[in-house]
């Protein structure tokens, strides 16, 4: 560790805890010092907690009264990179530091000594007879060759019961030992043969990888319809990591992708790399953390809070799906992974590499403007083209009351059953229908706690609000007029699609893909495997299948809304419909067969339904570049939200509008100011939520001006603030 600065034994040190504290805490260094970084345990009043040392000490407090550190953890000091992006990211998002470190050790166990546990491997000993059990036991260890597992694993991977394991120890054929509980991860082997890339492939690789080389921060947008390939290129990135002795990160949106994309890095660098997400265990995610710091784990595929792993040495970060919507965080801290994978990049001079087929209108604009690189896949792998894509103007079709399949698209989904092919209809609406109302009275059911209506579920029999999840039954009368037998559904959502689809087509066989419907990930990852294998005919699914899922079978995409994404006035509705309208047409016709995709629009002549078509995206993207320059919004402007809550929406406003009257920080940097307004989502369980919306030129210290304004404010009672920096909807 040479060349890092040491505190001897005694000497002032100032550290960083996650305890919501606006300054560092002074110690005493412990007996035999302690690195500037170390993790360390320290008495804060009568309890121990965790912090980060984070410099010399301030000096300013009484030296007799200095406590000590109580001891270091033994695990990597934090890297100097590292505590200068989490300040940077603090300063951004503009988070507290506490917060910030909480982020940064969000491994359970952490302060725990390295445990032990038992692992078995091959012993001497021969077993008095071997039955079947005894084999797959036998046969799982020689296939993992060197590796060895606890009881349980071994026993689950060969599918026996611990008593067959146990028996086959007692005769000596397995042999126990200790072992640390937190084991590297395999060693993943960048020299393994991989695919042999297509020119166009092959040259993009080529230049990614030069770019890791380089050992300089550099963004790219690598842009590719979907199959085109962009993941067998930057695997060849990874690659290029790996060989040149430094660690990569793969973020992903969606967790259900995961197992498949495992597969994947494992059939390149034959051994899975390590995963980070919230749905992994305690015992793995602790492991994570230790190995990553100690650079055995060579590579991590995770969710956006991944960026914050105390990566040993990373050079290369991969943010795939790079304009979906889940790489911000909505809730503590507001971020978005994909501009502070960037800002990591930059600290530990690392390439990123931002993949889409759809890029966010930033990512386009910082290529555009040369900020970042850019390559392009243009053709999709192997003889698969891109759908062909066309409007069915609802207008001019006929269709029964209730009912959503036009006779159009029924008749090329009965094309398909005929072919043997599978249909796909899309409707972004989970549930049985988005509102429920009285035909009496005209009143809906809305939730008791927030502002939004309660949608039916046919599937579990009850109505649920989409915010907060609270559920109850389907009312027998109306909660407004008590009329009987009148709560009538209005609309479509996907579980009302499937009965529509039922009824046109009895003897299809039918599945419905939305979140709600799957109890897990897992469970949801084997039904996609099963419709790949075209144990189906007609799949409904909601945002859920615009995701990266490929079926070999899948010839028509129907589009039972298009218009549904345009209604209201988010600036960024045009570029989100564009996106996932794209999205979800790319999967159709991705191996041999040719796919068509049909819209349904109530104005196929909407210049944005008729980018879709034309696919002719650079203009789209100039048109949706123009206006928001016009406009001033993001990117070509700043914008932050203020959102202030609690169980008073009097007193909610009251703070608003205390601050709107005393916005001189904001006009002193040339900022607009809107509002208070209700928030888009105004009440949220039980607590009313108010908006405030600062529009700034691009150049100004826009986060400097927001913390002279918002520090001042005593937040009485249970008021809250939260800022949130380039927020989603604006
Ligand atoms: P994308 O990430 O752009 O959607 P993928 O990398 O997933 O594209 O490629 C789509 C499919 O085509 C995958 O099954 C992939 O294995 C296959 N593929 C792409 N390029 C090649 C290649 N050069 N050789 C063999 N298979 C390829
Ligand atoms: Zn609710």
């Amino acid at each position: 560790m040479s060349g890092q600065e040491f505190f001897q034994a005694g000497e002032r040190v100032g550290v960083l805890t996650t305890q919501p504290l606006d300054r560092l805490l002074d110690y005493r260094a412990p007996e035999g010092g302690c690195f500037l970084g170390a993790y360390v345990e320290v008495p804060l009043g009568p309890r121990k907690v965790l912090g980060v040392v984070w410099g010399p000490g301030a000096g300013d407090f009484d030296s007799a009264k200095l406590r000590a550190v109580i001891r270091v953890l033994d695990v990597a000091p934090m890297r100097t990179e590292m505590r200068q992006f989490l300040g940077k990211a603090a300063d951004y998002t503009l988070t507290p530091m506490p917060a910030m470190l909480r982020l940064a050790t969000r491994a359970p166990g952490l302060s725990d000594p390295p445990s032990m546990r038992k692992i078995l491997r091959r012993g001497e000993g021969v077993p008095d007879r071997m039955t079947e059990a005894r084999t797959r036991v036998l046969d799982v260890l020689e296939e993992y060759g060197g590796l060895a597992f606890t009881p349980k694993e071994l026993a689950d991977m060969a599918d026996v019961t611990p008593s067959v394991v146990k028996g086959l120890v007692k005769q000596g054929a397995l042999r126990e030992e200790e072992a640390p509980r937190d084991t590297p991860y395999p060693h993943l082997d960048p020299e393994l043969p991989s695919k042999q890339l297509t020119e166009d492939q092959a040259k993009a690789a080529a230049v990614l990888a030069e770019g890791v080389h380089s050992k300089r921060y550099g963004t790219t947008l690598l842009k590719g319809v979907t199959g085109s390939g962009k993941t067998e290129v930057y695997l060849e990135a990874v690659a290029a990591a790996l060989r040149a002795g430094r660690q990569a990160l793969v973020l992903l949106p969606e967790i259900a992708l995961t197992a498949e994309f495992l597969t994947r890095v494992e059939a390149r660098f034959g051994a899975k790399p390590a995963e980070w997400h919230s749905g992994a265990t305690m015992t793995e995610r602790r492991r994570v953390w230790k190995m990553v710091g100690q650079g055995a784990a060579q590579l991590v595929i995770g969710a956006r809070s991944a960026l914050f792993l105390p990566f040993r040495d990373l050079g290369l970060i991969i943010v795939d799906e790079e304009h979906d919507t889940s790489y911000k965080q909505e809730d503590g801290v507001l971020y978005n992974a994909r501009d502070m994978a960037v800002l990591r990049a930059a600290m530990c001079s690392a390439q990123v590499v931002l993949a889409s087929a759809t890029p966010s209108l930033e990512t386009w604009a910082n290529a555009e403007a040369g900020k970042y690189n850019r390559l392009d896949l243009t053709s999709r792998f192997g003889a698969s083209v891109l759908p062909d894509m066309r409007a069915v103007d609802m207008r001019s079709e006929d269709l029964l009351p209730s009912t959503w399949i036009s006779p159009t698209l029924k008749q090329a989904m009965k094309l398909r059953l005929e072919r043997g092919e599978q249909s796909l209809l899309f409707l972004n609406r989970r549930g049985f229908a988005p509102v429920t109302i009285c035909r009496a009275c005209g009143a809906q059911v809305a939730c008791d706690h927030c502002d939004a209506r309660m949608v039916e579920h046919r599937f579990m029999k009850r109505l649920m609000c989409h915010q907060c999840g609270e559920t109850k039954p389907v009312p027998e009368a109306c909660p407004s007029c008590e009329v009987e037998g009148k709560m009538a559904p209005v609309g479509p959502g996907i579980e009302r699609l499937a009965e529509e689809a039922t009824s046109l087509f009895p003897e299809a066989r039918i599945a419905v893909l939305s979140s709600d419907l799957f109890g897990s990930a897992r469970a949801l990852k084997s039904r996609i495997e099963e419709i790949a294998k075209g144990e189906a005919d007609i799949i409904l699914g909601t945002q859920l299948v615009a995701k990266g899922h490929n079926f070999p079978l899948l010839t028509l995409v129907g589009v039972i809304d298009a218009d549904l994404g345009l209604q209201g006035s988010d600036l960024r509705a045009a570029e989100r419909t564009f996106q996932l309208m794209r999205q979800v047409a790319g999967r159709a016709g991705r191996a041999e067969r040719p796919g068509e995709a049909l819209m349904q629009t109530f104005q196929p002549e909407h210049p944005v339904i008729r980018a879709i078509l034309s696919g002719d995206e650079e203009s789209f993207w100039k048109a949706e570049a123009a206006e928001r320059q016009a406009a001033g919004v993001p990117p070509y402007g700043r914008m932050a939200g203020i959102i202030l809550s609690g169980p008073d929406l009097a007193a909610v406003f009251d703070l608003g509008n205390a601050m709107a009257r005393n916005d001189g920080p904001l006009r002193q940097i040339g900022a607009q100011l809107f509002g208070p307004a209700p928030a888009p989502i105004a009440r949220v369980r039980g607590r009313h939520r108010v908006r405030l919306l600062v529009k700034a030129p691009k150049s100004v210290p826009l986060q400097e001006a927001l913390a002279r304004w918002t520090a001042p404010l005593h937040l009485k009672g249970d008021l809250r603030l939260s800022i949130d920096i380039d927020p989603q909807s604006f």
